[in-house]
């Protein structure tokens, strides 16, 4: 590993990320292109992405240690005014935090941590004050003499995160930490994690794929696809304004109903879909008159029966399947298409399968995004 040449900092002061041109690559098979990403100093970007989408390549060419797992990096990634893909190796050491810890297991926890402030030559007089700082910070107090087969997964995993934390530096990402841990102590490892965060004294870079967890954590969430970055924002904005069929279906929690546009109006379109009522919906940019597109309508915002809104189909229920406290109704519009309400248990109770429910929402929880191009470059999509 090549020697960072910024070792410990007394302060704490986040670094900026911008990544410029970057294409990672295993031999001739390129795994990630990034034209421009910008990560605010001391915010969490959260990335997220199917398996194999180059999520973990790209935290270690953040990290400057891309070679290391075979990939070649071309571009420029710059974390503060440090140049990490520069040909002498990474300007600035950035910890990694990954999901099996990677802890010394013959070391104690305040010796698996005092080794990490010896690394990054913190001077030695500050040693103990340093590491109550941080075993307090973490939540650690009264397990500094355990080793780590001693530890629950959770306590594991802090102490790996007070290694990453332990010399101060400006930036840390993060490769799944949480997914190796049962539920329970996920969630309460979440939380405590997001109050890390939160306090914005490193930029994080996090990688998960946790949908909740993204969304949880996120200043800025980058969804990759094919290689590519599909789409990037505050998570809000990520996950009620979906720009394509790749990041809608990436979240799994709306429907997707096939239909063409009929009318632009503005920031709007009006489309029609079969055996449904005209209707507005909120559209990126590239939508043309007559184009197929997809209307991403989420569970939660589908609502069953009479309501204040407008109905847009009566269709035929068909099962309803539990989804913690609430369940998924299915109701059936015609043969080609159907779509699930996301309703309280008792509501769905209401209703019977083979009984006719009406479907209503409103214009503001609909988008259209463009269908995806025919396999056979036929059918008239070109929103591409
Ligand atoms: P993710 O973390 O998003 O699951 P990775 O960054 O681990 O994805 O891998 C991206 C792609 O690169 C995958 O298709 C993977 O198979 C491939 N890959 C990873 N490591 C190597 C390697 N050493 N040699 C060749 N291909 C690799
Ligand atoms: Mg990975």
């Amino acid at each position: 590993m090549s020697p960072a040449r910024v070792a410990f900092r007394t302060e704490r002061v986040p670094f900026g990320v911008t990544v410029d041109n970057l294409q990672l690559a295993y031999g001739r098979k390129v795994v990630l292109s990034i034209p421009n990403l910008e990560i605010e100093a001391g915010s969490t970007c959260c990335i997220v992405g199917p398996s194999g989408s180059g999520k973990t390549t790209f935290l270690y060419a953040v990290a400057g240690l891309h070679s290391e797992i075979g990939a070649v990096a071309s571009g420029s990634i710059k974390v503060g005014t440090f140049q990490q893909l520069s040909r002498s190796g990474p300007e600035v050491a950035i910890p990694i935090v990954f999901q099996d810890y990677a802890l010394f297991p013959h070391l104690t926890v305040w010796k698996n941590l005092s080794f990490a402030l010896e690394v990054a030559r913190a001077p030695r007089q500050d040693t103990a004050r340093l590491l109550e700082a941080l075993i307090e910070a973490l939540e650690l107090g009264g397990l500094e003499g355990r080793r780590p087969s001693e530890l629950s997964g959770g306590q594991r995993q802090r102490v790996a995160l007070g290694r990453a934390l332990a010399a101060n530096p400006g930036a840390v990402l993060f490769d799944e930490p949480l997914s190796a841990l049962d539920r329970p102590l996920r969630y309460r490892l979440r939380s405590f994690l997001r109050g890390i965060l939160r306090r914005r004294e490193a930029t994080s870079i996090y990688v998960t794929h946790d949908v909740d967890e993204a969304v949880a954590f996120a200043d800025k969430l980058v969804v990759v696809h094919d290689a590519q970055i599909a789409q990037a924002g505050p998570p809000s904005e990520v996950v009620r304004r979906p720009k394509s069929v790749a990041v809608a279906e990436f979240f799994q929690h709306s429907n997707l109903i096939p239909a063409y546009v009929e009318e632009i109006d503005g920031g709007s379109a009006i489309i029609c879909a079969n055996g449904v009522a005209k209707m507005r919906a909120h559209m990126g940019d590239n939508l043309a008159v007559g184009q197929q597109v997809i209307a991403v309508l989420p569970f939660d915002a589908t609502r069953l029966g009479a309501n204040e809104h407008p109905v847009r189909f009566t269709g035929r229920m068909e099962e309803a399947e539990p989804s913690g406290l609430q369940c998924l109704v299915r109701v059936r519009c015609n043969d080609e298409w159907s779509v699930r309400a996301l309703v309280g248990a008792r509501e769905a109770l209401e209703y019977r399968p083979g009984e006719n429910v009406s479907v209503s929402w409103t214009d503001d929880d609909l988008v259209v995004v463009p269908a995806r191009p025919s396999p056979y470059g036929e059918g008239g999509t070109h929103g591409h």
